[in-house]
């Protein structure tokens, strides 16, 4: 019997330092809080690490998908190919921009998008793929290009989970036209509400940094600090999309430590590895070969006829525990306005559907101890001894 610990375990919570904390008193205290030289400098050392020409700081993913979208000139009567398995906001922005969302199912190993079922969904109205770094492991990104190439297709990556994850030697943020990462209070790097949109394109960062402050033609800094001028011109009707110097000054600080914090997600990810090895009532995350994982989320599932409960049951008797758990994701067509809008239902994506009604995210976080990941497995096969099918 494993005593139930005191505290409760959360899924994920932020890793902020004194470092951080500091630099948001000094930007408080500066004067200067919204987009200005902090958000700039972020944008410099982000593109520096990542490898990439151009680095945009914007206020969400969810706002750099959008941009992307509409900076790429997808528009009405226009079809994007997404993965089922994703948070709403990848396929709401399709939506936003006047397009359909088209899902293509699932990889049972990666639960990324199958790249061999991209090319069925492919009609002369496709203009993009938004593939999904699911938990941050890289999708095949090799036959998504060759596919694209084909089919003269826009990439724009959600890497949401994978900042810092490579692959085949390739930093994610360098492969697609666009590539869009997030910086919410729990994802790997964190400033509070965030996100990033990387390119290797000159023309498109230019359109992209212009369309994020409402087609401005000069930016908000610019203007009213000692080298501005008043004057401004409206090139495109943009949006409010700025990332503030609050946050940035967060980002400076967990940019630096995002190395340390993912090899410290790696070595959580190797103990519930071998804590969980010998429980064939689970099926452990796989990790590709010739991929850096940036391991943003340790997602096990239950396997089919081992086990006389379900997966809710489960979550719940971890949560008994003082475990917390959440589920990635209510696959996006299976959602009410998505299923009234393009006629999705149960079936339309088998593996997907599948994989989401067994599959529970175990708590992984930076300040978690090896004693919290312990407790986790043996709290999962204390549940499996108890209900296991014999
Ligand atoms: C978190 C998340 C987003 C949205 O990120 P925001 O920064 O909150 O807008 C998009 N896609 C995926 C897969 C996510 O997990």
């Amino acid at each position: 019997m494993v005593e139930t610990r005191k505290t409760f375990l959360p899924v994920a919570i932020p890793d902020i330092g004194e470092e951080e904390i500091n630099e948001v008193v000094d930007s408080l205290r500066s004067g200067w809080i919204t987009t200005g030289p902090k958000t700039k400098r972020f944008e410099e050392e982000f593109a520096n690490y990542i490898g990439c020409k151009h680095a945009i700081a914007v206020s969400s993913c969810t706002a750099a998908l959008h941009l992307s979208l509409v900076a790429l000139g997808i528009g009405k009567g226009d079809e994007v190919i997404t993965s089922p398995l994703t948070f709403a906001s990848t396929a709401n922005v399709i939506v936003h921009c006047g397009a359909k969302p088209v899902f293509v199912d699932i990889d049972e190993n990666t639960y990324n998008l199958d790249p061999k079922k991209i090319e069925s969904a492919i009609t002369s109205r496709t203009k993009a793929i938004i593939p999904v770094h699911y938990g941050g492991q890289p999708c095949s990104m090799d036959e998504i290009i060759r596919i694209a190439k084909k089919h003269n297709l826009k990439i724009i990556e959600d890497a949401a989970h994978a900042t810092g994850a490579i692959y085949n030697g390739r930093r994610i943020g360098t492969i697609g036209d666009t590539t869009c990462f997030s910086f919410y209070a729990i994802k790997n790097l964190t400033t509070a509400e965030g996100g990033m949109i990387t390119t290797q394109d000159d023309a498109l960062a230019e359109k992209l940094r212009l369309y994020s402050l409402h087609g401005m033609s000069k930016d908000a800094w610019k203007r009213y600090s000692s080298a501005g001028s008043w004057y401004y011109e409206i090139l495109y009707p943009g949006f409010k999309y700025n990332m503030t110097d609050l946050q940035a000054a967060l980002g400076l600080h967990q940019l630096r430590k995002l190395n340390k914090f993912i090899a410290k997600r790696k070595e959580l990810v190797s103990l519930y590895n071998h804590f969980l090895k010998d429980a064939p009532e689970i099926i452990l995350p796989k990790e590709m070969p010739e991929i850096s994982h940036a391991w943003h989320l340790y997602p096990i599932r239950l396997a089919d006829h081992k086990l006389s409960v379900e997966r809710n049951k489960f979550i719940e008797l971890l949560r008994e525990k003082n475990i917390g758990t959440t589920v990635n994701f209510i696959p996006v067509h299976l959602h009410p306005y998505y299923k009234q809008t393009y006629g999705y239902n149960e079936g339309s994506f088998p593996v997907a559907e599948k994989v989401y009604q067994n599959i529970i995210t175990l708590p992984l976080f930076t300040k978690m101890t090896a004693d919290d990941v312990k407790y986790v497995a043996d709290s999962i096969k204390e549940i499996i001894a108890k209900h296991k099918i014999a």
